[in-house]
């Protein structure tokens, strides 16, 4: 009912199916339907427990304690209330039900088809004649009333299920961005000192503490209630995570008890070595946390951390866009991959921290390159993804050109060496109307595998587009 007291459609629904019913059909409903509760319970049950999805949120002792009674009086109610003033308080029991099933998680196919099969059960306990000597006619004007109503109230059961569904993920996306908004430079400051603070006081304990009492455990402490409680919400995916928590556990369960036994015996060399691997524990539990923060501040700020472009997660989002624009304006976009020729022995024999300079000096030099429109992302570990947006063919080769001429014109500076020149090939392609992005960057991956084949250091615009049959090299 709304606020002016009007019925809602499906309380009108409600009131209209039992209307359509005589009265002897709605009493030979209600008649069988307490005869026969319980085996309809046993019916949906056994459907439910045999179903291995349902097993994480049932068990045969709650449906024995409490699930099977409840049921019994639910449906006894459902097919026995035909009063037009119980409507409202039915579909409010039906509501009801469904945000218990969405709260605990059930999948809704789990209830229908339980539900379908204690329907048939329903259904056969109202045809059959050995029970009831009624008129087939009533008997089928009973059957159909029946299934009408257990429809129905699936029905607001699910309408209910999806809405209280819908407000949880709503919760939950909202709690994710709020997880977001906290400041993780500072989180991973405050982190990082808790952590210091649990190992130092671990150090004064042990030093001077004498063995009274039980040392403090890592999992108990600020850091460790932090990471067990609330990192689940800024890091969802991260293997760090999971690396992390086996670090405390280790440290709790093994080092710590090790530590306690040393002092007991008052093994000085003993305790030493114990006290040793917990440092090294504390050290990797550091590096673990730094880089769980590392990468969830690329990701969350879009920028990949090294070479401050794009990171690929927007990929989607942005190429997308502009191929709507493309296919709305009539202008199209190009599509270019970079990938850095011979990268692996720069790192090789300068080093890895070098290979770093060389990817940063790169990037810097395609933001320089590409007009403000552009779109540059780090695609992989040394190769870059551009789109250069209202872009013919003939104009992205030239520009595909010019970027490939300004990094081989950089020079960047060693200090034992001389100054280390980068070279890259780049594959091109341009939007031809399709609307799968995907095959755009296929095609562009196939222009770059060209462009290495042919010997590196040149730029190849993918076959469609090149007014020759053979691909194009500049
Ligand atoms: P090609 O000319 O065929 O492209 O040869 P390549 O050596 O550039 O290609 P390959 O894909 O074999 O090697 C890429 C190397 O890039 C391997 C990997 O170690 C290195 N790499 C990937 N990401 C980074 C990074 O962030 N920093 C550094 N220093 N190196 C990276
Ligand atoms: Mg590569
Ligand atoms: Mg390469």
């Amino acid at each position: 009912m709304d606020a002016m007291g009007n019925p809602s459609p499906i309380e009108r629904d409600w009131l209209k199916i039992l209307e359509d019913h005589s009265p002897e059909a709605r009493q030979l409903l209600a008649r069988v339907a307490k005869k026969n509760a319980p085996s309809f319970a046993d019916r949906f049950y056994a459907v439910l427990l045999s179903d291995p999805r349902s097993s994480a949120f049932i068990t045969h002792q709650a449906v024995e304690e409490r699930l099977h009674a409840s049921f019994e009086q639910w449906i006894e109610e459902l097919l026995t209330a035909f009063d037009e003033e119980k409507i409202p308080s039915l579909v409010k029991t039906q509501k009801h039900v469904g945000s218990i099933h969405a709260r605990v998680n059930i999948r809704i196919e789990l209830v229908l088809r339980a539900s379908r099969v204690m329907k048939r059960a329903v259904f056969f306990a109202l045809i059959d004649t050995k029970t009831e000597s009624v008129d087939y006619a009533i008997r089928r004007e009973a059957a159909l009333l029946a299934m009408e109503i257990i429809d129905l109230a699936i029905e607001v059961m699910s309408g209910q299920y999806t809405l209280a569904s819908e407000e949880a993920t709503r919760a939950d996306q909202a709690y994710r961005s709020y997880a977001a908004t906290v400041n993780m430079s500072l989180e991973r400051e405050s982190q990082r000192s808790a952590l210091f603070n649990w190992s130092n006081r671990l150090l004064q304990d042990v030093m001077i503490g004498g063995e009274k009492e039980p040392l403090a455990r890592l999992a108990q402490s600020s850091f460790g209630l932090w990471i067990r409680h609330k990192a689940h919400a800024l890091f969802p995916t991260q293997t760090e995570l999971n690396e992390i928590l086996q670090l405390i556990d280790t440290v709790d369960r093994q080092c710590l008890p090790a530590v306690e036994e040393a002092q007991k015996s008052g093994d000085a060399a003993t305790l030493r070595a114990r006290m040793q691997a917990i440092v090294s524990h504390t050290e990797q539990l550091r590096v673990a946390l730094d880089s769980l923060f590392d990468e969830v501040i690329r990701v969350e700020s879009g920028r990949d951390a090294l070479t401050q472009l794009l990171s690929r997660r927007f990929l989607p989002s942005v190429l997308s866009r502009e191929i709507a624009l493309a296919r709305e304006t009539g202008l199209p976009f190009a599509l270019f991959l970079v990938d850095i020729d011979h990268f692996k022995s720069i790192n090789d024999r300068y080093g890895h921290d070098v290979g770093d300079r060389a990817l940063q000096r790169v990037a810097d030099q395609l933001t320089l390159s590409a007009r403000s429109g552009d779109f540059i992302f780090r695609y992989g570990g040394e190769e870059f993804l551009i789109v250069c947006v209202e872009l013919t063919a003939k104009g992205a080769l030239s520009a595909a050109e010019r970027f490939r001429r300004e990094i081989e014109s950089l020079s960047i500076e060693l200090k034992d060496h001389a100054p280390l020149k980068v070279t890259a090939s780049v594959g091109v392609t341009v939007y031809d109307g399709h609307p799968d992005y995907e095959r755009l960057i296929k095609q562009a991956d196939e222009a770059l595998y060209r462009a290495k084949e042919g010997g590196r250091n040149q730029v190849v615009l993918h076959e469609s587009h090149a007014p020759v049959s053979t691909p194009q090299a500049i």
